[in-house]
Formats: C-alpha cells, structure tokens, sequence
C-alpha cells in the first residue's frame, strides 16, 4: 500500500484559535526518492569501470619512463585526474548512504576524544610541509551514541577542510565539550574565512563559496552536505561562524540524550 506523506504546519491566533494547514507532499517525497535512488545507482556503476581505468593509468605511469615527455604529462594529468573522479564517487555513495538512513543499526558508545585525535593525527599529515598547528582539547570526556564511521567522516571533513582553507603555518583548534545543551565539537581556524552571504548555503551539495580557488584545494564540494546529514541521523546540528579574512569556526551540536557516561560506554564497548 503506498504510503502518503503530509507536511503539516500548525499556526496559532490569540489565546484559542489555530489554523491547521495539511499539504499532500507525498509527489515530492517520491521524486527526492527517485533523485537519491538515481545518484547512488549511477555512482555505483560509474566506480568499476573506473577503477579499471584508474588501475591501468597507474600501471602506464609506472612504466612512462622510455615515453616522449608529452606522453608522460598526459598519463600524469589523467592519473591524478581519475584519482579525483574516484574521491568524487566515493563521496556521492557515502552521502546517499547517510542520506537514506542506513544508520540506525550501526549506532554504539563512541569514544569522541580518540576519534577526533586520529582524525587530527591524519590532519597533520595531510598538512605536511604547511606545517599548521593543528591542537585538540578534550574538557569532556563523555563519549556520544553514534555511528562511528559516520562521526568520523563528519569530523575529518571539517579538519581537513580546515587544513585545506587555511594558509600555511595557521592555527586549528579542535574542541570536544559539554554543557547542560549537549555535547559540542568545534573546528576553528585562522584561514580564509567566509562570506556571510554563503553561510546559508555552504551545506548544498557542490556549492563554493568561492570556486575559483578550488582546483587547487582537490575537494569534491559534497564535505559540508556529508557533515549535516551526518548530524541530522544523530540529531544534532550544524553551527559556522566566520568572518572574512579572520577564519571560520564550524560547530556539531549534539543533543544531551546523545551523551553516554565514559564509565558506562567502556565496558559495552568491549563487548
Ligand atoms: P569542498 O570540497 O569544496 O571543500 P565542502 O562541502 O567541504 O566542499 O565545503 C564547501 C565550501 O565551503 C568550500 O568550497 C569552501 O568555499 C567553504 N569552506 C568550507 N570549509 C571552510 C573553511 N574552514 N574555511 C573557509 N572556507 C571553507
């Protein structure tokens, strides 16, 4: 039997009167449904052939050495670029993934402070010669029911973001603490900053803010999108604070329910 899917807004008028407004959204549903289904299967079919391709690339870049120059630039140039195309499939299954929901089962106590300090440890590689210096402060050593693989991806897009949006030498925070709100993990940096005009928009797929600079930065623009579905399956949501020139702060809010005792989660864990 198909389901019907309403969207319904309810208005209140002095101390007694409503106005219930109930719209028949169920064509939209399907669409979204069909959109999403569409993207995944096409990502999925697109990542063979292209692993091939990817495969065979590094094989000739491998042995290019006896090549004219020319042959040599052109295996190079489509060796990284297939390298890209991969990162961008890959991101595009991850996001439909989250989008669908596939992620109820996978929530289990997860310990944010050693997460979040492998994600930083990856984040100074990826810094390399830039040398940022990238610090994490735990004041809270609650850990969150969650998807882990889900958590980590949210969090290494905004530090690697992080990285990638700030100039050599700048400074990272990472933070993970509590209050009586939730739990809040924030990435601040000393980068570029943003417009205020693109706040809004920041977590569309493939939007930039500014995409000029964005050949260089290699990223697929599906980060931020990957971020707020993530904090959407764990109820929370997505705070950026930025000013240009200055940097930006990008902040997960999480629920209090969300929060599990680290006394409690170690030994369920272990199990
Ligand atoms: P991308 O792959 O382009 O980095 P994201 O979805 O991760 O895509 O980010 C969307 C846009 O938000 C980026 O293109 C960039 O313009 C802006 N942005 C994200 N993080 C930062 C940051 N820490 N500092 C400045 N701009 C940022």
């Amino acid at each position: 039997k198909p389901h019907i899917h309403l969207q319904i807004q309810i208005s209140l008028f002095g101390e007694d009167d409503r106005l219930i407004v109930a719209k028949d959204i169920t064509r939209l549903y399907q669409l979204e449904q069909m959109r999403r289904d569409f993207v995944s299967n096409v990502s999925h079919e697109m990542r063979t052939p292209l692993t091939v391709i990817s495969g065979y690339l590094e094989t000739l870049a491998d042995n290019a050495d006896d090549l004219p120059a020319k042959w040599r630039r052109a295996i190079n140039t489509m060796a990284t670029q297939s390298v890209r195309m991969e990162t961008l499939i890959t991101d595009l299954i991850l996001l439909s993934r989250i989008e669908t929901g596939e992620h109820a089962a996978n929530d289990a106590p997860t310990n944010v402070d050693s997460l979040v300090q492998q994600v930083c440890q990856d984040a100074r590689t990826l810094s390399g010669k830039s040398q940022h210096d990238i610090r994490f402060e735990a004041s809270s050593q609650q850990w969150l029911d969650g998807d882990e693989n889900q958590l980590r991806s949210a969090f290494s897009n905004l530090i690697f973001n992080a990285v990638k949006y700030t100039p050599a030498g700048g400074t990272i925070s990472v933070s993970w603490s509590v209050d009586s709100h939730g739990g809040h993990l924030s990435v601040k940096d000393t980068g570029a900053g943003i417009d205020q005009i693109h706040i809004p928009r920041l977590t569309e797929r493939f939007y930039r803010a500014d995409p000029s600079r964005h050949k260089d930065t290699g990223g697929t623009g599906l980060g931020l999108a990957i971020v707020k579905h993530v904090l959407i399956n764990h109820d929370g949501n997505l705070e950026i604070r930025s000013e240009l020139g200055e940097g930006s702060e990008f902040i997960c809010h999480f629920p209090a329910e969300r929060l599990v005792t680290s006394a409690l989660a170690a030994p369920t864990h272990q199990t």
